[in-house]
């Protein structure tokens, strides 16, 4: 099976009707690159920016950050490379920024809304990865964006460092689409909104499902309710895919649910134009994809998001793909 999978390294990911969608790989290093070229990956489609700053006891200078961003865009060539901007809190903390306990950390003061009082730190970050944009193909994306006024600040804050780069004489690529991760369901049910707005989106399932069953993906004992097939979840994503599409953006998935192989079906017949996974299941994915017809699987959209349960709609996957 792995030869099998080896000879699909260099092809593009085609469904059996021929549709092309675009299989990426999650990285929280520069040093992940070498596994997801290895793997077929034809983009990053999130590098997580926080290992930069965690295990240490200081933040990351511009030119460390710089030197991270350069290494992963010049590796990665034309292909594109979504990276997220710092999503600090909830279950990843930073010791050296000292930040006061939180009843409900998942539901606190983390990610953007962490950058947007932290513009300091957050117009470093901004600043290295717009130098180094002239090397590769950069998109970059927000973490936890719950509001427009939130995505209108930080992409405020992005241009304002953009221009001052460009005054000083610094070469930045023109062309740096900037998106969103649509992990909140206010997001999910605006996403109509928010698609005038922004370049692309990715749906974070990891966050999207906790929040929208409110069952904390870390707690064991309420694990049963972490279903990724429910049909609220599955609601959700189509409605950020037809909002995405509508305006012409494209949407992207990055949590763990776009490398499932029983969500996969689901989701290319709801439209997901980009499946960002572990670098590992990205062979087999488009080994399954090639087995696919895009259309049938659109065929079923209403029938899915029609059912009661999780088990009703794995049930009907399972049969349609055998
Ligand atoms: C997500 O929430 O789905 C996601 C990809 O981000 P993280 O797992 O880093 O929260
Ligand atoms: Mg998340």
């Amino acid at each position: 099976q792995k030869q099998e999978w080896a000879k699909l390294k260099d092809e593009p990911t085609m469904t059996a009707d021929n549709n092309q969608v675009e299989l990426a790989a999650n990285i929280g290093n520069p040093q992940d690159v070498d596994g997801v070229i290895d793997n077929g990956g034809e983009g990053i489609g999130l590098y997580r920016t926080e290992f930069l700053y965690m295990g240490k006891s200081q933040l990351p200078t511009e030119k460390e950050q710089y030197d991270a961003y350069k290494s992963v865009l010049e590796k990665m060539g034309d292909r594109p490379v979504v990276v997220r901007t710092l999503d600090i809190g909830g279950d990843k903390e930073l010791d050296y920024l000292d930040l006061p306990d939180e009843l409900n950390p998942f539901l606190g003061f983390r990610a953007i809304r962490f950058c947007l009082e932290n513009e300091g730190i957050f117009r470093t970050q901004l600043r290295a990865l717009l130098r180094a944009s002239v090397y590769g193909n950069l998109k970059i994306m927000f973490p936890m964006i719950a509001t427009l006024d939130e995505f209108r600040q930080a992409k405020a804050i992005f241009s304002d460092e953009k221009q001052n780069l460009t005054k000083e004489g610094t070469d930045v690529a023109d062309d740096i689409d900037v998106g969103i991760m649509v992990e909140i369901p206010s997001t999910a049910v605006t996403a109509p909104q928010f698609a005038k707005e922004v370049d692309f989106f990715s749906i974070g399932t990891n966050d999207l499902i906790q929040y929208t069953m409110a069952a904390d993906r870390m707690n064991e004992r309420v694990s049963y309710l972490y279903q990724p097939y429910h049909p609220a979840i599955l609601t959700l994503v189509k409605n950020v895919i037809d909002a995405a599409h509508n305006e012409n953006k494209w949407v992207g998935m990055c949590g763990e649910m776009a490398g499932d192989t029983i969500a996969i079906p689901a989701l290319l017949g709801l439209g997901l134009d980009e499946f960002s996974m572990s670098a590992t299941s990205i062979l087999p994915a488009r080994t399954q994809i090639r087995g696919l017809s895009k259309e049938t699987m659109a065929s079923f959209n209403e029938k899915l998001l029609a059912m009661n349960t999780t088990d009703e709609v794995i049930e009907f996957i399972n049969e349609k793909t055998v």
